[in-house]
């Protein structure tokens, strides 16, 4: 895996400028501004509805924003598209075709390879290189059929890796995944990061956030509150963020959630 630290730059890899984007004359998210520095890792957290993949879809200029823009390293996100890696919701993908592991990771190149022409030696070293950075090259020729849930997140996440991308887009990566592979997903990212590339995700995990990210933003429509997680991650925010009561519980650094039940007499669910 290459940690190799790269020079930062001054220019946030990302800046959301006053966006404005949403349905049917419904705004889905208001007024929505944030920046991003250089080789952080930022998780974007919100209810069911908050708009997190509406945001995802305006920074990958999959839909055009009612109000605003979104810059990627100072520049339009159309031009810049090339420098973003996406992995989208594991539910997206259908996970029954026979399809092999490098071939899945190679698709992640079609940009470069056009639909009708062969992978050439560059596509196929880009895609092994993706694949080592997850610690999955030894399982490239197995069916995606065949993987475990933690090893069918690593696959997609070499796909979005295949370009080399400076921003890395990552929609609920930690989504059903016991606490051992979310750690093994976690530890990757930090490589990642270590060597200048910045990460910005989505989840339900509160913990997930206090212990991977450097930066949290918790989006309801708008933005609640942006900063460290030990700052974000507090009962106020949380309330105002969810509009539910939720419990913090800070335990060796670690952040854990719990919805308070004004009823119960038995113990808080965990909110995941
Ligand atoms: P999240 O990813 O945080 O769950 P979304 O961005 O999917 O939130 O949704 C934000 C709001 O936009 C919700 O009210 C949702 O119902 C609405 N919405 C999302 N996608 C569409 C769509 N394709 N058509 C109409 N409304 C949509």
């Amino acid at each position: 895996m290459t940690t190799t630290p790269q020079p930062k730059s001054s220019t946030p890899a990302l800046e959301v400028r006053g966006l404005w984007a949403g349905y049917n004359h419904t705004p889905a998210l208001k007024d929505v501004s944030f920046q991003v520095p250089e080789g952080e890792i930022v998780g974007i957290i919100g209810p069911n509805g908050a708009g997190k993949s509406t945001l995802f879809k305006a920074i990958l200029d999959l839909m055009k924003p009612w109000r605003g823009e979104t810059l990627i390293f100072g520049q339009s996100n159309r031009s810049q598209r090339a420098k973003i890696g996406y992995m989208p919701q594991i539910e997206l993908v259908d996970w029954n075709f026979p399809v092999s592991v490098k071939e899945v990771v190679l698709m992640g190149r079609y940009g470069h390879i056009g639909l009708f022409r062969r992978p050439s030696k560059e596509d196929r070293a880009a895609a092994h290189e993706a694949l080592e950075q997850v610690g999955m090259a030894h399982l490239g020729d197995r069916l995606i059929g065949e993987l475990s849930g933690g090893q069918r997140r690593r696959v997609l996440l070499a796909r979005a890796l295949t370009n080399r991308p400076k921003l890395l887009l990552l929609d609920e990566p930690m989504a059903g995944l016991d606490a051992t592979v979310q750690h093994q997903i976690i530890s990757i990212l930090r490589a990642l990061r270590d060597s200048g590339t910045t990460v910005v995700l989505s989840t339900h995990d509160l913990s997930c956030v206090s212990a991977a990210c450097d930066l949290t933003l918790c989006l309801n429509c708008q933005v609640v509150a942006y900063g460290p997680p030990r700052d974000v991650l507090v009962e106020k925010v949380l309330g105002e963020t969810f509009g539910t009561h939720l419990l913090m519980v800070h335990l060796d650094g670690q952040a854990y959630a719990y919805q308070h039940h004004r009823h119960s007499n038995g113990p808080p669910n965990e909110d995941k």
